[in-house]
C-alpha cells in the first residue's frame, strides 16, 4: 500500500487536554503504521509531498481506534435472552445458550460483534473466550473480521455452586456441570498450539491466556497459568472480584484474600488485566496499583447485573492503570464505547463529592483508548496518534444536531459522540468500515446466516435453559450487598 494522507482533520492527539480545541492537521498512513502526524501548517505541507493519496476529512475528528478491554463474543448471538438477575444466577443462563453454540455460531456470533464495534469506532478488543473446543474456529472469524483481537481462552475447573457452598442435588449438579472439562495439562496443551498457530498473525492476532477468575481455577490451574506466562511471556487477563459474593468467597479461601494469594504465586504484575475489581479491599487496591495491574471498568455490565459500583475514584487517585469494556451483548448491552465512557466519566460524581476526584474527558478517553492497548499488550502500539503507532484510527462527525459543539474538544467528543457518529475505522492502515459498509467482510451475509440459525439456537438450548430454571432458586440466598 502507498502512503496515504488523511488530510483536514480535527486531530486527537496524545497530550491533548478536556478543553482545548482539537487541533486541525493530517496524518500520513504508511503499511500498517503511522508514519507522521502534523498538526501545523508547515507539518501539513511537508508531509503532504510524501502521499501518494490524499483523503479530506472535512474537518472530522480523528481519533485513535477504541479498545473495547473486556468482551464475550458468544454473546452477540443471544441478545434478548435473561438479564433480570444477579451474576451468580444469570451465569447459569449464559452458560446453557453458550453450550447450545456450534461453530457455525460461534463465527456469526464474532462477525456480528465485530459488524457492531467497528461501525462504533472500536478497532480492537480481548475476547475473553469461554468454549476450549472452538478456538480454532473462533481465532479463525476473528482473522477474517477485519479487527485487532487479544484473544483469551477461558481457564476453569471450579464451579460458582461448590465455591458458594450450595448443594445441588447430584442429577441436578451433574447437568449444570456440563460435560467434563480437559485439565490443567490438557488446557496448557492446547493453549501452546493455538500460541504458536496464531499470536502475532499479521500483527492482528494476541493469545492471552484467560483464567474465567482467580477461585475458578484449581491450584493446578494457577500452576499453569503462572507456567505459561512465564514461559510464552503472553499478557493475562481474568473476572476479578466481580461480585461481594466473589469477595466473601476469597477471604473464606485465603487468609489475606484473592489478590494477596495471587501474587504470593507470583500472579500480580503488569501483564495482568483484571474485569471488573469492584469488591476489592483497599490494601488489595494498592497492590494492584504496586503491582501495574490493569483495571478494566464495565460500568453498563455492572449495573445491569447489579454487581456494585466499581472503586474507580480510588483506583484513580492510586494510580490504578484503567481501561474500559462493554463485556457481554448479554448483560452490558450494545458494544458501544462512547456510552461506556460516559458512564465511567459519571458514577464517579454519584458516589464521591469531591469534583477533584471525578474523571474527566481525557482520562476516560485514554482508558477507553491507551488504557486499553495496555491491557492487550499493545502500550507501544496502538492506542494513541502518534509516528510509529500501528494505524488504527476512527473517524467521527460531530456536525449533526445532537453533537455539533461550540468547541469541539475532548469534553465535547466524550459527552456527545454515539457509534452514530462513526464515518470510518481503519485497523492497521486498512479501512474496515466505511461510508456506511463494512469493508473487511461481508456483513450483509452475516446477518443472513443469523436470521437463518435463530431458531436452532433457540431449540437447541431448550434443555439447557431449563436446567438453569431449575438450580437459579438454589442461588437464591447469596450475601447481599451492604
Ligand atoms: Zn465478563
Amino acid at each position: 500500500m502507498e502512503p496515504l494522507l488523511l488530510e483536514n482533520a480535527r486531530l486527537v492527539l496524545p497530550d491533548a487536554d478536556a478543553w482545548s480545541p482539537l487541533p486541525a492537521g493530517a496524518v500520513l498512513v504508511d503499511g500498517a503504521r503511522i508514519a507522521a502526524v502534523a498538526a501545523d501548517a508547515g507539518g501539513v505541507e511537508a508531509i503532504r509531498r510524501r502521499a501518494a493519496s490524499r483523503i479530506d476529512l472535512a474537518g472530522r475528528v480523528l481519533m485513535p481506534g477504541l479498545v473495547n478491554a473486556h468482551y464475550h463474543s458468544y454473546g452477540t448471538v443471544v441478545r434478548g435472552t435473561e438479564n433480570s438477575l444477579p451474576l451468580e444466577q444469570w451465569a447459569l443462563y449464559t452458560v446453557a445458550y453458550g453450550r447450545s453454540l456450534d461453530d457455525e455460531g460461534i463465527q456469526t456470533a464474532i462477525l456480528l460483534g465485530a459488524a457492531e464495534m467497528l461501525r462504533a469506532g472500536v478497532t480492537s478488543t480481548i475476547d475473553h473466550f469461554a468454549h476450549a473446543g472452538r478456538v480454532d474456529t473462533a481465532l479463525d472469524a476473528h482473522h477474517r473480521s477485519g479487527m485487532r483481537v487479544g484473544f483469551a481462552p477461558m481457564l476453569h475447573d471450579r464451579f460458582d455452586h461448590d465455591l458458594l457452598g450450595i448443594d445441588l442435588p447430584p442429577e441436578l449438579r451433574r447437568r449444570v456441570e456440563g460435560p467434563k472439562r480437559p485439565g490443567a495439562a490438557d488446557m496448557a496443551a492446547l493453549f501452546r498450539r493455538i500460541h504458536a498457530q496464531w499470536h502475532g498473525r499479521d500483527g492482528r492476532i494476541a493469545l492471552l491466556l484467560g483464567p474465567n477468575a482467580p477461585q475458578r481455577c484449581s491450584p493446578g490451574l494457577w500452576m499453569a497459568w503462572a507456567e505459561l506466562a512465564a514461559e510464552l511471556g503472553v499478557h493475562v487477563h481474568t473476572h476479578l472480584l466481580e461480585t461481594q459474593a466473589q469477595a466473601s468467597i476469597g477471604l473464606r479461601h485465603w487468609r489475606d484474600g484473592m489478590i494477596a494469594e495471587m501474587a504470593r504465586h507470583g500472579l500480580v504484575n503488569d501483564r495482568l488485566s483484571v474485569a471488573h475489581a469492584i469488591w476489592t479491599a483497599p490494601e488489595e487496591r494498592k497492590l494492584l496499583a504496586d503491582s501495574g495491574v490493569t483495571v478494566v471498568h464495565n460500568p453498563v455490565s455492572n449495573l445491569m447485573l447489579g454487581s456494585g459500583f466499581a472503586p474507580v475514584a480510588d483506583y484513580r487517585a492510586r494510580g490504578v492503570a484503567l481501561g474500559l469494556g462493554s463485556d457481554g451483548s448479554n448483560t452490558g448491552g450494545r458494544h458501544d464505547l462512547f456510552e461506556v465512557m460516559r458512564l465511567a466519566m459519571m458514577l464517579p460524581r454519584a458516589t464521591t463529592a469531591d469534583p477533584a476526584a471525578w474523571p474527566d474527558a481525557r482520562e476516560t478517553l485514554g482508558w477507553a483508548t491507551a488504557g486499553g492497548a495496555r491491557a492487550l499488550g499493545m502500550a507501544r502500539d496502538i492506542g494513541r496518534i502518534a509516528a510509529g503507532y500501528r494505524a488504527d484510527l476512527t473517524v467521527v462527525d460531530m456536525d449533526g444536531a445532537a453533537e455539533a459543539p461550540l468547541t469541539l474538544n475532548l469534553a465535547a467528543l466524550a459527552q456527545h459522540a454515539t457509534p452514530a457518529c462513526v464515518r470510518a475505522t481503519m485497523v492497521d492502515g486498512r479501512w474496515a468500515y466505511r461510508d456506511g459498509r463494512i469493508l473487511a467482510f461481508d456483513e450483509p451475509a452475516v446477518l443472513q446466516r443469523f436470521a437463518a440459525m435463530r431458531e436452532r439456537i433457540v431449540a437447541a438450548s431448550k434443555p439447557e435453559v431449563a436446567t438453569a430454571a431449575e438450580a437459579v432458586p438454589h442461588f437464591a440466598k447469596l450475601p447481599g450487598r451492604c
